[in-house]
């Protein structure tokens, strides 16, 4: 843990940066690396922006899904398709995860800060050990990260930085007073980013899902049914009672939004903070 590996599975870059994209791939040439590209809101993400033509690299700490993951992708799609596996929290890793990509499919222009853990505790059992956990890992991550990734970006002249933050980093919610602290914090770093970076061409912003049905929601659920005893239909009831849409959202959903933020004609659009939620924060 701690180190990126060497990339896998992340065949020459293609040559067509600056060139007119077709309509339909429009991120042709460019390279996108995911955080928590593996499974859940990261893969549809990587997914999708690789069905607009872009390179991913895939980056999280299970070796095994991230070769699977990135090989069906690249085969799926024609794009190089690599990963890196490294711990979000950790600088050096961060660091190496950029610089593999870097050197193996081409500058990253287009990153999503996505990994993330969102486990909840009262406030009283809100020890120090905790908080700084949820911190590092959904907020000290994205600007490692964005550390390590930006300076290129910036001599470029151009990049798409997009934040996976959440309804809990919009308003506030019982029992997760650390990740809520922490998904503000993204918020935060987005619209002041976005601010110091607005005349360079790169671009910054958030998306805020609410309740995604992805494993992290699933653990939620399991948690509801094992302590309170209801089904598990009762338990999605709660959980998507403040959606007015009544429904988990699905991954696509927040990848469509992910995508369009990362699109080169989005160039005015930067420092926002855009809920995925079905009206549930507005
Ligand atoms: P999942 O639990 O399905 O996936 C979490 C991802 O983050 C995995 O790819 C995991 O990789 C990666 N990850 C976690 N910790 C680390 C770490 N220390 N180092 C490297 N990778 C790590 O979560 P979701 O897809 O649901 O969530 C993705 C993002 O969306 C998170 O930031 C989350 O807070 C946010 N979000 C989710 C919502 C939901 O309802 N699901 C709602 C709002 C926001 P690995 O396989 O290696 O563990």
């Amino acid at each position: 843990m701690g180190t990126a590996n060497a990339m896998a599975q992340a065949p020459a870059k293609t040559a067509v940066r600056n060139g007119a994209a077709p309509r339909e791939r429009p991120l042709a040439g460019r390279h996108a690396l995911i955080t928590g590209g593996n499974r859940g809101i990261g893969a549809a993400v990587a997914e999708r922006l690789a069905m607009l033509g872009a390179g991913v690299t895939l980056v999280a700490r299970d070796a095994a899904t991230l070769d699977a993951k990135s090989a069906a992708i690249g085969k799926a799609h024609g794009v190089p398709a690599g990963f890196a596996v490294a711990d979000v929290t950790q600088e050096a890793a961060a660091a190496s995860a950029i610089a593999a990509a870097n050197a193996a499919i081409g500058p990253v222009d287009i990153l999503v800060n996505n990994a993330g853990s969102g486990k909840s505790a009262p406030f009283k059992r809100t020890d120090l050990a905790f908080w700084r956990a949820m911190m590092d890992v959904n907020l000290t991550s994205a600007f490692l990260f964005t550390s390590a990734a930006l300076p290129a970006m910036i001599e470029a002249g151009y990049g798409r930085i997009v934040n996976v933050a959440s309804t809990a980093g919009l308003v506030g919610y019982r029992y997760v007073v650390a990740y809520c602290a922490a998904k503000h914090g993204v918020i935060g770093l987005t619209r002041s980013l976005a601010l110091e970076t607005a005349k360079t061409g790169v671009t910054v912003n958030a998306v805020c899902p609410g309740y995604v049905d992805t494993d992290m929601t699933r653990e939620t659920i399991a948690n509801i049914v094992k302590k309170t005893g209801v089904s598990e239909d009762e338990a999605i009831a709660q959980i998507t009672a403040g959606n007015p849409q009544g429904r988990l959202i699905e991954p696509e959903e927040v990848a469509s939004a992910v995508a369009w933020l990362a699109l080169p004609e989005q160039a005015a659009l930067t420092g926002q903070a855009i809920p995925v939620a079905g009206g549930e924060v507005m």
